[in-house]
C-alpha cells in the first residue's frame, strides 16, 4: 500500500462523539508515519455554552451531549499545543478545530476562528439553523418535498458560511448524504444541486479557501466520498486549487483510513498537489 501521507480531519475525545485520547491519535499519526497530521476537534458553535445556558425552547435538540463546544475545543487546543511539542521531530502536528455552524453562534465563531494557536480549521455544516443534526432526521418520514426544501437549506447555509469564509476549508461539502442515501437509502441527485454548488466552490475560491476530500464515507455505508469524483472535478474545473484529505477518524483505529484512496480520486480529477496549513497557508505536496 503507498504511503499515507497526512491526515487532516480527526477526532480526539475532545469531541463527545469520539474514542481515544488527543495523545493515542498522535501516537498513532508518528507510528503511521504521517508527514503532516491535524487534530480537528468539534466546535458546533450553535452549542458552544453548556446545557444550562439554554433555555427550554431549545431543550428538544437532541444532541445534547454537543453543548459546551467551546470548552471543548479551547480544552482540545491547549492539550494540542502541548502535544505538538511533546511529538516534535517526531509528528509534524498542525493544531486544528473544526468549526460547525458559525453562523448560528457568530460571536463564539469570530473568537475561536481568531484563536492564533490554530493552523487549520475546517468549516462544517452539520445542521441546518433550528433543526437538528443531519444525523438525527428520519427521512423515511419525509415527502420529497421536505427532503428538497432540507437540502436546498443545507446548501444556502453553507453558501451563507462560504461568504462569512472565517475557516481554511469547508468540510465534507456532501455530509447529509451519510445518513439520507448510507444510513436511510434514499436517493437523491445531487446534481438537482449544482447551481448552489457551483456558487459554493466560486466563493470558496475567490476567498482562497479550499475543500476536502472527505474520505470517511468509503468505510461506512455510503461508499463513497464526499464530495464524489464529479464534484470534485467540478471544482477542479472552476479553477480550485486548494484541497484537504482527512479521514474524519474518531477513533485511532481510523486514522488516515481512505486517504490514498482520496488522492488517487483527486489526480484523476486533474489535482497534482494536495494541501496542508501552518498558520492558515496552504503548503501544497505534490500527489
Ligand atoms: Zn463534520
Ligand atoms: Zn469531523
Amino acid at each position: 500500500m503507498e504511503k499515507i501521507l497526512f491526515d487532516m480531519h480527526t477526532h480526539s475525545s475532545y469531541s463527545p462523539d469520539a474514542e481515544d485520547s488527543a495523545e493515542a491519535m498522535c501516537e498513532k499519526a508518528a507510528e503511521l508515519g504521517l508527514e503532516v497530521y491535524a487534530l480537528t476537534d468539534h466546535c458546533d458553535c450553535n452549542f458552544w455554552y453548556p446545557t444550562e445556558h439554554y433555555f427550554t425552547d431549545k431543550q428538544d435538540v437532541t444532541d445534547a451531549m454537543m453543548y459546551g463546544a467551546g470548552e471543548y475545543a479551547e480544552n482540545s487546543i491547549a492539550e494540542q499545543v502541548r502535544l505538538k511539542e511533546k511529538f516534535a521531530g517526531r509528528l509534524d502536528l498542525r493544531v486544528g478545530v473544526e468549526l460547525g455552524q458559525p453562523l448560528q453562534y457568530p460571536e463564539g465563531a469570530e473568537k475561536m476562528a481568531a484563536d492564533p494557536r490554530l493552523d487549520f480549521i475546517i468549516g462544517s455544516h452539520h445542521m441546518n439553523s433550528g433543526c437538528d443534526d443531519f444525523y438525527y432526521l428520519d427521512y423515511s418520514k419525509m415527502s420529497a418535498e421536505q427532503l428538497d426544501k432540507l437540502l436546498t437549506d443545507c446548501f444556502l447555509q453553507m453558501l451563507d458560511m462560504c461568504k462569512w469564509g472565517k475557516f481554511d476549508v469547508l468540510g465534507h461539502l456532501t455530509y447529509p448524504l451519510r445518513y439520507i442515501c448510507g444510513e436511510h437509502n434514499v436517493s437523491v441527485d445531487i446534481l438537482k444541486y449544482e447551481e448552489l454548488i457551483r456558487s459554493i466552490f466560486k466563493t470558496l475560491i475567490s476567498n482562497g479557501k479550499g475543500i476536502e476530500v472527505n474520505t470517511s464515507g468509503l468505510r461506512q455505508k455510503y461508499g463513497q466520498t464526499f464530495p464524489t469524483f464529479e464534484l470534485v472535478k467540478l471544482y477542479r474545473e472552476l479553477g480550485g486549487e486548494i484541497i484537504t484529505f482527512g479521514s474524519d477518524a474518531h477513533r485511532t483505529s481510523d486514522l488516515g483510513k481512505g486517504i490514498t484512496d482520496g488522492v488517487e480520486l483527486a489526480k484523476s480529477a486533474g489535482f497534482g498537489y494536495a494541501a496542508v496549513f501552518k498558520k492558515h497557508q496552504a503548503e501544497f505536496i505534490k500527489i
